[in-house]
């Protein structure tokens, strides 16, 4: 068979096909360019494992206690080279993402404490963690207060606000890197050393944590170099490079990072303990793959977004786009072809390729969300997946792909469902 008839074995149309062979043949120079970054970080990744010395002992694990877990230890020094920061806690026990955003916040934060968010709300599911909406546990509940600046309507910083915002009890500041399911343009890296040295010339002892979510090895520097410190992600996202099965990591400075350790297991606990079981090799594996699985994913972001600019949608980021993370949102502006381009992912899936996505009440998040993923590892983002509320104006997030092949054909199925929905008209 031809590569034509697989397409259309999976019901895709020559004229989509060639749609998106047209497309393609125009991105070679950009692919390049990611190509490159990728390889610079694959560099950084390699050099911190031999640094480090990693070997096949470090993939065995302690049990019990997790006393003198060698293989967890080294693994935490190198993400801390790879972040270039003084310390990281790296765990299986951190269960997703905002887990691993809710330990760094309550390990870092005391009562009376107030967190800044300077360039717009969280994600999500952060709101019920701080008590943006009422939720038990919340750091509400423990007096910890909250303050948030949005952004100009250009997008841009509200300095003069900002500035205005930080009082004697502003404790830490929270930015986060990708936009997450809201509107705005994902912050890049060279805009979050902006901000942050706005912020610690007003104020330096301030903690500034970068939610980093997506954002890992798409650009060559992290935020925890350029003045963050602490940054957090999930395993299940870009670092864990679709092999680790769980897990979070925390980067950042010694003291802040031993706060959030004392949070995740107890005061006086700490890093010591938590035994890595079968996880070590995983998640070293995982990372050894990441700068290439990012570079995959964030093609596919690329190849997305210019197939649906060319039909008339709007996408964020624009096709041209510089980019920061892997996440493409493409306006839809209409429930049913949420619902088609979600059939569409789910339908390209190695798993459950044979299932209807259908919205659900997610736990954390406040309207009806519909997810499509076939992935390996549950809700495993870094995987093809794409997933929105049902909510104007309709957008989907795209994220993921493994392989650029398998991100390529999710596209083309997507759309492929969009146009059947439509009576056959793009
Ligand atoms: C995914 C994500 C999180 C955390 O999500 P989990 O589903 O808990 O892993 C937090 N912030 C951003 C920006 C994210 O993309």
């Amino acid at each position: 068979m031809e590569l034509k008839d697989y397409y259309r074995s999976f019901g895709i149309d020559d004229d989509i096909y060639e749609y998106g062979k047209k497309i393609e043949d125009k991105l070679n120079e950009r692919f390049r360019e990611i190509e490159g970054i990728s390889e610079i970080n694959q560099m950084k990744v390699i050099t911190a494992f031999k640094e480090n010395k990693v070997s096949v002992d470090c993939f065995n694990t302690a049990t019990g206690y997790g006393y003198d877990d060698h293989g967890r230890d080294i693994l935490e020094k190198v993400y801390s080279d790879i972040f270039h920061t003084e310390d990281a806690l790296v765990r299986p026990f951190i269960a997703c993402g905002t887990h691993a955003l809710n330990i760094a916040l309550s390990g870092n934060l005391r009562p009376g404490d107030e967190i800044l968010a300077p360039a717009g709300g969280p994600y999500d599911t952060l709101e019920e963690v701080i008590g943006i909406r009422p939720s038990k546990g919340s750091l509400a509940e423990y007096h910890i207060t909250y303050s948030q600046v949005d952004l100009l309507e250009d997008y841009s910083f509200d300095y003069d606000k900002i500035k205005k915002s930080i009082n004697n009890k502003t404790k830490l500041v929270m930015i986060q890197r990708s936009k997450g399911y809201a509107s705005r343009p994902s912050f890049t890296i060279a805009r979050i050393e902006e901000l942050i040295k706005f912020i610690k010339n007003i104020k330096n002892d301030l903690i500034v944590m970068v939610d980093n979510c997506y954002g890992e090895f798409v650009e060559l520097k992290e935020p925890s170099d350029v003045g963050a410190d602490l940054v957090v992600g999930s395993l299940i996202k870009n670092p864990g490079g679709g092999i680790s099965p769980l897990g979070g990591y925390i980067c950042g400075k010694k003291k802040y990072v031993e706060n959030a350790a004392y949070r995740l297991f107890a005061p006086g606990l700490g890093k010591e303990v938590g035994a890595s079981l079968e996880v070590l090799r995983p998640f070293y594996q995982g990372l050894f793959l990441a700068p290439s699985v990012a570079a995959s994913a964030l093609k596919g972001a690329i190849f997305a977004a210019h197939c649906f600019e060319g039909m008339g949608y709007e996408c964020i980021p624009k096709a041209g786009d510089y980019r920061t993370d892997i996440i493409q949102a493409i306006t839809l502006k209409s429930e049913v072809c949420l619902k088609a381009f979600c059939k569409g992912i789910q339908g390209s899936s190695p798993v459950d390729g044979f299932v209807t996505p259908e919205p659900w009440d997610m736990p954390g998040y406040d309207s009806k969300v519909i997810m499509a993923a076939g992935a390996f590892i549950q809700g495993s983002s870094i995987e093809l997946s794409a997933d929105g509320p049902l909510r104007e104006p309709y957008n989907v997030y795209f994220q993921g792909g493994l392989t650029y092949p398998h991100a390529k054909l999710g596209i083309l199925k997507a759309m492929q469902e969009i146009k059947a929905t439509m009576n056959n008209t793009l």
